[in-house]
């Protein structure tokens, strides 16, 4: 039996959580495991209905007042606790910062080990998995070998595709009291602030991300960068060094500290391609590259480049898509 830890949002099942899912049934299949979620929360109609494409036949549903905000440890207890009704060997989730905080809790409590930003399983047995997992900022990839009784896997961002099951299920819903103590509560979420710019979800997922990098110039030398972001509809990116200086916001960063990004296109404009940001777009489809240096690794690694001033080539591709666009 599989378990699947999956997260929700204001529009139902997260990306993220699908893509679980689709991991998890495609090593379902491979092992003749069935896979069953676990949540936290009551499930909305459009949570239910994703977890239906999904396949999935039962969702177990944690609920307890004191759940009401997120407590890493008690969402372990919760999942755990399933873990323990299934007789679950397998648990995954997505490797969002909670997912990931929940199953290092879960390998923890049950004493075995836990395999975070995983790619693929190589191998699958009755004795053991073989799994592929991003490490180093997604420079390298090592297997790991889990052999325990329960297999923690935290599925890396954007590993695969959220692809519908060929055989959609009516998901049957179990709620349960999770077994809590007030030790699963001592850290937890108080209070939650909406940042100022905080539109982390439109560059995660958008089809186009424009990346921002030092050679903006400076905190004014955006205008044209976001003029292109909109005329492509896309989403502004930008490198740790531009939120650093306090030129954009955090929540546009792209990189092994900030968002990863996975879109059709990413136009790198005056960003050196550091392995750090590198971490973050490299499974970007198409790169093209922005740079007054032909030797920049961004330029190198990208698979198209133009050489020259981020500040003359960005206003003429803007005006050319401008006129094209009737504008
Ligand atoms: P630079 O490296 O200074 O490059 C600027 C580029 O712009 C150069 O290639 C230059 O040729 C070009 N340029 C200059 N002027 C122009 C112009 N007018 N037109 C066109 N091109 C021009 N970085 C991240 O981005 N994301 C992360 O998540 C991240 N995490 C990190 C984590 C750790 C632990 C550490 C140590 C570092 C991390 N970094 C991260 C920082 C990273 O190492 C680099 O310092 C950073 O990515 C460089 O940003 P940059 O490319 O904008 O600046």
């Amino acid at each position: 039996m599989i378990v699947v830890l999956v997260e929700t949002d204001a529009k139902g099942l997260t990306t993220v959580s699908r893509e679980a899912l689709t991991f998890a049934r495609e090593l379902g299949s491979r092992s003749s495991s069935a896979v069953e979620a676990v949540l936290v929360g009551t499930p909305s109609s459009e949570t239910l209905g994703s977890l239906g494409e999904q396949g999935v036949v039962k969702v177990h549903v944690a609920e307890d007042d004191r759940l009401s905000s997120y407590a890493a440890a008690a969402w372990a207890a919760a999942v755990c606790d399933t873990v323990g009704s299934t007789a679950a060997d397998v648990v995954i989730a997505a490797g969002t910062p909670r997912g990931m905080e929940v199953l290092a809790h879960v390998a923890t409590r049950l004493d075995v080990a836990m395999a975070a930003n995983v790619t693929e399983v190589t191998s699958a047995s009755d004795d053991e998995l073989l799994v592929r997992r991003q490490v180093v900022g997604g420079a390298a990839l090592e297997e790991m070998r889990l052999g325990d009784p329960v297999r923690v896997i935290g599925v890396a961002g954007h590993a695969c595709d959220p692809v519908a099951a060929a055989t959609p299920a009516t998901t049957e819903v179990v709620t349960f009291a999770p077994t809590l103590t007030e030790r699963d509560l001592v850290a937890r979420v108080v209070r939650v602030e909406a940042s100022e710019a905080d539109d982390t979800g439109a560059l995660t997922s958008a089809r186009v991300v424009v990346g921002a990098g030092r050679g903006a110039g400076g905190p004014d030398g955006f205008a044209d960068l976001l003029e292109l972001t909109s005329l492509v509809g896309g989403a502004l990116g930008v490198s740790r060094v531009v939120t650093s200086l306090g030129w954009r916001p955090h929540s546009e960063q792209v990189g092994q500290t900030g968002s990863r990004i996975a879109p059709e296109i990413y136009i790198a404009c005056g960003i050196s391609g550091a392995i750090q940001h590198w971490a973050g777009c490299q499974s970007a489809k198409t790169i093209l590259a922005v740079n007054t240096d032909a030797e920049a690794p961004m330029v190198t690694k990208a698979h198209y480049a133009v050489i020259g001033d981020l500040h003359e080539i960005v206003p003429a591709v803007n005006a050319e898509l401008k006129s094209r666009l009737g504008r």
